[in-house]
C-alpha cells in the first residue's frame, strides 16, 4: 500500500473515531419531542428558543443542539405584570443580564427592565437538558385610579404598579398630588378634590419614565349647605379675634399642610372618630356668622356629642400634633402616611402624644368644647397637603 492511500485511511479512521466526541447536530424539534416543563412569568408561559441536550455516549457528553425559535426574542411587554420569573423547583437556572452579569436566581425573582438571557437546566435520569430563553422584560406600567367620578372634596387615590424605583414619575392636574410613596416596583399618590373647584371634567396626566397616560376626571357636584348662626362675642374675641390666637394657631397648623411621613400607615376603610354622635355642621358647609354677608366654608365635619365621650383615631397613623391651641383648644393631627391627615380640635383632653403611633380605633383624647365652640362637639377633618377633603369618603377606602 503506498504511503498517501495510507495516511487518508488514517485521517478517516481518526475522523470515525474522533466523530464520538465531536458529533455535533442541529435540527428542528417536534413539539412532541419536548420535554414538559414550564418557564412563566406571573404565569404566563414563555417558549424557549433552543434546547441543548447533553447524553452521555463513549464516555463522554454528546451534544444535540435543537434550535426551535429563531425568530427573535420573547417579548414581555403586555399588560400584564410580567416581570416575575418561575421555573419547575427542580431546575437549576442561570441568568445573565444584557452586561453579562450573572443575576442570583430565587424563587419569584422580579427582574428589572432589561434583555436576558436564561439557561434552564434539568437532570433526566442521565442526561442533562439546558433550555435556553431570550427574554426582553419591560413591564408597562400599570395604573389603577379609585374613582374617576369623584365629588367635590373628594379623593381619589392612584395606585401604580411596575415601576422601578428609580422610574420619574409626574403628575400633571389642576389638583395638588401628595407626595409619591415608592416600592420597589409600585408607587402610590393622593389626589384630592379641592372643594372649592367647580364640578366639571378635568384632565389628569401621569408619566411615567416614558409613557403617558392621560385620565379626565369627572369631578361631580356635592350640594353644600348653607347656615346661619350667631357666636358670642365673649367666645369669638377670645379665638378667632384674638391676634396672638391667630399667629399660634398659624405657627401650629400651618406647617402640617405641607409635612407628611413617607410611610403608608392607613389601612381599610377610616372608622367614625366618635360613635352616636349628631352631624351639628356638615363638610363645605357656607356659614353665615353673625349675620355676615359672606359665609365662611366649614372644612370638616362637626359630631355634636356630651363631653366626655371617647374620641378614637379614625386609623393608624403617626401624631404629628398635639397640644393645646387657644383658637382650637385640645388639638391631635395624625398623618396616615404621605400626608393624609385627620385632625381632631376641641378636645376636653389629649391621651397620646407627638411621635406616637396610634392604631386605628385608638382611643386618643374626649370630647370637649375647647378654643372657638359653643357646645360639646368633635371637629373632625381630613386633609392632604393643605386640602380639606370630605371625611366621608375616608369612611368607605377599602
Ligand atoms: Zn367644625
Amino acid at each position: 500500500m503506498k504511503l498517501w492511500v495510507k495516511l487518508i485511511l488514517l485521517v478517516l479512521a481518526l475522523g470515525l473515531g474522533l466523530s464520538g466526541y465531536i458529533y455535533y447536530e442541529q435540527k428542528q424539534l417536534e413539539a412532541s419531542e419536548i420535554q414538559s416543563f414550564e418557564v412563566n412569568f406571573n404565569g404566563t408561559p414563555i417558549e424557549f428558543l433552543d434546547l441543548q441536550m447533553h447524553k452521555p455516549i463513549l464516555g463522554s457528553l454528546l451534544t444535540l443542539n435543537y434550535y426551535v425559535h429563531q425568530d427573535g426574542f420573547n417579548d414581555l411587554d403586555s399588560d400584564q405584570m410580567l416581570n416575575t420569573f418561575r421555573v419547575d423547583p427542580r431546575a437549576i437556572v442561570t441568568i445573565t443580564n444584557d452586561a453579562g452579569e450573572n443575576i442570583p436566581y430565587q424563587e419569584s425573582l422580579v427582574l428589572e427592565p432589561g434583555r436576558y438571557s436564561i439557561v434552564v437546566n434539568i437532570m433526566d435520569g442521565i442526561a442533562q437538558y439546558d433550555y435556553l430563553f431570550h427574554v426582553d422584560v419591560d413591564p408597562q406600567p400599570k395604573i389603577t385610579l379609585s374613582d374617576l367620578e369623584p365629588s367635590q372634596g373628594g379623593l381619589v387615590i392612584i395606585d401604580i404598579e411596575n415601576v422601578s424605583m428609580n422610574t420619574d414619575i409626574e403628575v400633571i392636574s389642576n389638583f395638588k398630588p401628595s407626595a409619591i410613596h415608592r416600592t420597589a416596583h409600585s408607587a402610590q399618590f393622593y389626589l384630592p378634590m379641592a372643594y372649592q373647584s367647580e364640578a366639571k371634567n378635568y384632565a389628569l396626566q401621569i408619566i411615567v419614565g416614558e409613557d403617558v397616560f392621560d385620565y379626565a376626571l369627572d369631578v361631580q357636584t356635592y350640594v353644600f349647605k348653607e347656615s346661619h348662626f350667631t357666636v358670642p362675642v365673649s367666645v369669638s374675641s377670645g379665638t378667632v379675634g384674638n391676634q396672638d390666637a391667630v399667629l399660634q394657631y398659624r405657627e401650629a397648623i400651618y406647617p402640617t399642610y405641607e409635612s407628611y411621613v413617607e410611610d403608608v400607615y392607613w389601612e381599610g376603610s377610616f372608622i367614625l372618630p366618635v360613635e352616636g354622635a349628631r352631624i351639628s355642621s356638615t363638610f363645605g358647609e357656607k356659614r353665615f356668622v353673625n349675620n355676615a354677608a359672606n359665609p365662611t366654608r366649614h372644612s370638616g365635619i362637626d359630631y355634636a356629642i356630651a363631653c366626655g365621650t371617647e374620641v378614637y383615631a379614625s386609623n393608624a397613623g403617626v401624631v404629628e400634633f398635639a397640644d393645646f391651641l387657644i383658637m382650637i383648644g385640645n388639638t391631635i393631627v395624625i398623618d396616615h402616611g404621605l400626608g393624609l391627615k385627620t385632625y381632631y380640635e376641641h378636645l376636653d383632653d389629649i391621651m397620646i402624644k407627638a411621635g406616637d403611633i396610634v392604631e386605628k380605633g385608638q382611643l386618643i383624647g374626649h370630647v370637649g368644647t375647647t378654643g372657638y365652640s359653643t357646645g360639646c362637639h368633635l371637629h373632625f377633618q381630613a386633609m392632604v397637603k393643605n386640602q380639606s377633603i370630605n371625611p366621608d369618603v375616608l369612611y368607605t377606602l377599602e
